[in-house]
């Protein structure tokens, strides 16, 4: 039994902000590496329009590489229909639908209104419940900027709770709340996950944390008293924020195994094959900052997996 489900988004999230072009064939080793690894879920490419990140052009390639690895969930982002169309296509077998809780980063990135892309995941829906049993994704729905904006600051609570009730409404299986641009501390993170929780039932929540301000491992302890029990990490901690050049990216991978672990958690991941995975991936990278510090530091003598 696992106790906590840890989910890699660095081939999405992390690779995203990469300015170079990572080759297909280091992504699908990367996707290999993790499921051998025990990741049981990997977001594994955005589908947006090529011109806009040019970094997923192999999105297809990719996708049906990871759909060969057994056990493996194999999810993608898609911020629209269209996208939604592909990935369905491609046969995955969760699709990351994402909006913006803060109206101006709606605005900015997919030129639509929230309450727009509200109907446009209503859509995504249907579309999804068309479809015959063997070939329908899981749809989630991902709050990006729920715990504040680089637009906006504060974005709050209600308006968050709001999103989150309408897009279950509208048929969501699952929700994912990201902290986008690292602004939240423990606090409003074990107050907004335990009201959206009352709000929605047993609906299947996620937390996404970013550690651009170092608080990512400390937001996710808050998120488990808050009974969350699915965080999407990314390997190295890759997915810095375009607009604060340098700063740190998703919470690690490695280091949330680590926390977990030693805590006696389960995540069913092996973290020795992670930290070697991490060095492979940042040869491979070079010239990309990788954070984290359990890879850098080594396992503490005696370090035992949760039992
Ligand atoms: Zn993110």
């Amino acid at each position: 039994m696992i106790d906590v489900h840890v989910h890699e988004t660095g081939t999405r999230d992390g690779l995203q902000s990469v300015p170079f072009f990572v080759p297909t064939d280091v992504k699908k080793r990367w996707c290999s590496a993790e499921a051998r690894a025990g990741v049981a879920e990997i977001e594994v490419c955005s589908f947006v329009p090529v011109k806009l990140l040019p970094q997923f052009a192999d999105a297809a390639e990719v996708v049906e590489h990871a759909l060969t690895l057994e056990g493996l969930t194999v999810a993608a982002l898609a911020p629209n229909l269209k996208g939604t169309e592909r990935a369905i296509e491609l046969g995955v077998h969760k699709v990351n639908f994402v909006l913006s809780v803060s109206e101006s980063h709606n605005r900015a990135n997919v030129r639509r209104s929230t309450a727009e892309s509200v109907s446009e995941f209503a859509r995504i829906v249907e579309l999804a419940r068309s479809l015959p049993e063997g070939r329908r994704p899981k749809i989630a729905a991902g709050l990006s900027t729920a715990l504040g904006c680089t637009i906006e600051g504060d974005v709050p609570e209600a308006r968050v709770r709001e999103i989150a009730m309408q897009l279950v409404a509208a048929g969501a299986d699952e929700l994912i709340v990201c902290d986008t641009v690292g602004y939240a501390n423990p606090t409003v993170v074990r107050r907004l996950f335990r009201a959206i929780r009352s709000d929605v039932g047993a609906i299947p929540i996620k937390a996404h944390f970013h550690d651009t301000r170092g608080l990512g491992l400390a937001n996710v302890l808050a998120a488990l008293d808050a009974d969350i029990r699915a965080f999407d990490a990314s390997l190295g901690g890759l997915g810095g924020c375009p607009y604060a050049p340098g700063a740190s990216g998703n919470i690690c991978t490695e280091d949330l195994v680590f926390m977990l672990e030693s805590m006696g958690l389960k995540t069913g991941v092996d973290l020795e094959k992670l930290i070697a995975l991490r060095a492979e991936i940042q040869e491979a990278l070079k010239g990309e900052p990788f954070h984290g510090t359990i890879a850098k530091a080594g396992l503490p003598k005696g370090f035992l997996k949760a039992a």
